[in-house]
C-alpha cells in the first residue's frame, strides 16, 4: 500500500504548536515511510477562511522545512462534495431538517430535564410533505443531516491507540451541510480522503468519534475507511488545553517575536508525548529515521515553553558561522566573534547586543578607578590573544591582592560595561588592546 497522509489545517488563523505538532507528526510519518504528504486547506468556511491565513499557512511549514508534494484547497472541490452529498441524498442517508437552533436548543433542554440523552431526535425524518412544504413556503432553508446507521459499534485498529471500539448510540445524527449550503468539515474530509488516496489519517485525539462517524461516510460513499492513529493532545502548564497563557504561541511569533529556531520547535514537538528523549537535533534527517507513530504514548504530555527556549539555546551553540552568517546580517561579524558569543545565545537576534560590546562603542562602568587605573597600568604590551586575560589577571591579583569576583567583576565591567557575558578569555582579542585600553581609562569605545 502507498502511503499518503494530510496536513488539513482550516485557515482561520495563524498556526500554532498544537496544530504543527499534527503536521510534523504526518509529515515524519510520510517520509519515514517514503511516502507523500498532502497539504489541505479545510477552507469550505467561507464567513472565517482567509486568504492571509492560507498564506501564513505556507509560509510557516516552509520555514520549518516541512514540504509537502500537493495541496488542495476544499474551496476548489465544493463539486466534488455536492455530488456525494446527492449520492447520501439518494440513498436516503442525508436528510433534510427545518429545525432552527433556536428549537433544537428548546429540544435539547427539555431531554435533558427528562433526565434524557440529548440526541437529536430524528424529526426530518419523519416530516410529513405537508409540513415540508410549509416550511419552504416559510422560507425556511434545511441544514442536512447524516442518518448513522444505529446502533452500530465502529472499530478499528489505532496506530496510537491501539484496539479503538466507539458506539454509534449515544450520537446526533452529524450535521454535513448548513442552511446556507455550505459543508461542514465531515464530508469534505471524507471525499478528500478517498479522492486523494490517503492511507493514514492522523490526527488529535479529539477526532476520535469524528472518525467513527466519518467510518460510516465512507462506507456510505462505497469506499474502505483509511487506517486511523489518534495521538494525545499537548496540555498546558496547568493540565487543560494549551492557550496562549501556556506560551503556545504562533508559529509566527515564536519565529518573529520569540526568535525560536525552527529546529528548536520540531526536536521539541517530534519528540513530546513519546517514549523517546527530546534532545535537541540541528536537522530533520535524524528525526526521521527516529520516528515511531507507536512511541507515542496515550497520555497528554505538558508543553512548556521553558523547554522550548532551552533547547533553542542548545541547538544555536551547536550551530557553525556559516549556518547563521547570512541570517545573521552582520557585516563585520566573522567566525571568531561568532564562536565567541554563541555559548551565551539564547536567542539569535542577541548575538547583535554582544557584537556590539566587542566592536563598541560602550560606556564603560568603573565603580573603583584607583584599582582599574591600576589593572591599566599592568596591561600586557604585547599582541592580545588567547592567553592575555589570565596572564594579565594573575598579575594584577598579584600586585593587587585581589582574586575573585573581586578581581574579575570590576574588569569585566570595565571592558564591556556588563556584569555578565561570554567569557573574557575570549572576548579580549575581540576587543583588542586599543579598546581596551581606551575602555579601561573610562572612554567610550
Ligand atoms: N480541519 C480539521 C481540523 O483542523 C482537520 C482534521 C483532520 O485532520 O481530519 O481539525
Amino acid at each position: 500500500m502507498s502511503v499518503k497522509v494530510r496536513f488539513a489545517p482550516s485557515p482561520t488563523g495563524l498556526l500554532h504548536v498544537g496544530n504543527i505538532r499534527a503536521a510534523l507528526i504526518n509529515w515524519l510519518f510520510a517520509r519515514k515511510q517514503g511516502g507523500e504528504f498532502l497539504l489541505r486547506l479545510d477552507d469550505t468556511d467561507p464567513e472565517r477562511s482567509r486568504p492571509e491565513f492560507a498564506g501564513a499557512i505556507q509560509e510557516d511549514l516552509s520555514w520549518l522545512g516541512l514540504n509537502w508534494d500537493d495541496l488542495a484547497r476544499q474551496s476548489d472541490r465544493l463539486e466534488r462534495y455536492d455530488a456525494a452529498a446527492e449520492r447520501l441524498k439518494a440513498d436516503g442517508r442525508l436528510y433534510a431538517c427545518y429545525e432552527t437552533a433556536e428549537e433544537l436548543e428548546l429540544k435539547r433542554k427539555i431531554q435533558l430535564a427528562r433526565k434524557l440523552p440529548p440526541v437529536y431526535d430524528r424529526e426530518g425524518l419523519k416530516l410529513s410533505e405537508e409540513k415540508r412544504a410549509l416550511y419552504e413556503k416559510e422560507s425556511r432553508r434545511p441544514h442536512w443531516r447524516f442518518k448513522l446507521e444505529t446502533p452500530a459499534r465502529i472499530e478499528w485498529q489505532d496506530g496510537i491507540r491501539g484496539p479503538v471500539g466507539i458506539d454509534l448510540v449515544s450520537l446526533s445524527d452529524p450535521v454535513l451541510v448548513r442552511e446556507d449550503g455550505s459543508y461542514l468539515y465531515t464530508l469534505p474530509s471524507v471525499v478528500d480522503d478517498v479522492d486523494f488516496a490517503i492511507s493514514h489519517v492522523i490526527r488529535g485525539e479529539d477526532h476520535v468519534t469524528n472518525s467513527a462517524v466519518q467510518v460510516q461516510i465512507f462506507e456510505a460513499l462505497g469506499a474502505q475507511a483509511p487506517n486511523f492513529a489518534h495521538f494525545a493532545l499537548l496540555t498546558g502548564a496547568e493540565g487543560g488545553g494549551l492557550s496562549k497563557r501556556d506560551g503556545a504561541l504562533s508559529i509566527r511569533d515564536l519565529r518573529e517575536k520569540e526568535g525560536i529556531e525552527a529546529m528548536a520547535i520540531l526536536s521539541l514537538l517530534a519528540r513530546l508525548g513519546t517514549s523517546l528523549p527530546v534532545e535537541p537535533f540541528s536537522a530533520l534527517a535524524p528525526l526521521i529515521n527516529s520516528f515511531d507513530l507507536s512511541a507515542f504514548t496515550r497520555a497528554s504530555a505538558k508543553f512548556d515553553p521553558a523547554e522550548l527556549r532551552s533547547l533553542n539555546a542548545k541547538i544555536l551553540h551547536g550551530l557553525d558561522f556559516a549556518d547563521v552568517k547570512e541570517r545573521l546580517g552582520i557585516d563585520d561579524m566573522d567566525e571568531g566573534l561568532w564562536n565567541a558569543i554563541r555559548p551565551n545565545l539564547e536567542r539569535l537576534q542577541d548575538a547583535k547586543a554582544w557584537h556590539d560590546v566587542v566592536k563598541g562603542p560602550i560606556d564603560p562602568v568603573i565603580e573603583d578607578r584607583t584599582f582599574i587605573n591600576e589593572a591599566n597600568g599592568l596591561f600586557p604590551n604585547n599582541k592580545v590573544t588567547d592567553e592575555t586575560w589570565s596572564v594579565w589577571t594573575k598579575t594584577v591579583k598579584e600586585e593587587t591582592g585581589r582574586k575573585g569576583r573581586e578581581l574579575f567583576l570590576p574588569l569585566r565591567l570595565a571592558l564591556t560595561g556588563l556584569d555578565h557575558g561570554p567569557e573574557m578569555k575570549a572576548l579580549l582579542p575581540l576587543i583588542g588592546a586599543e579598546r581596551a585600553k581606551a575602555r579601561l581609562r573610562g572612554e567610550r569605545a
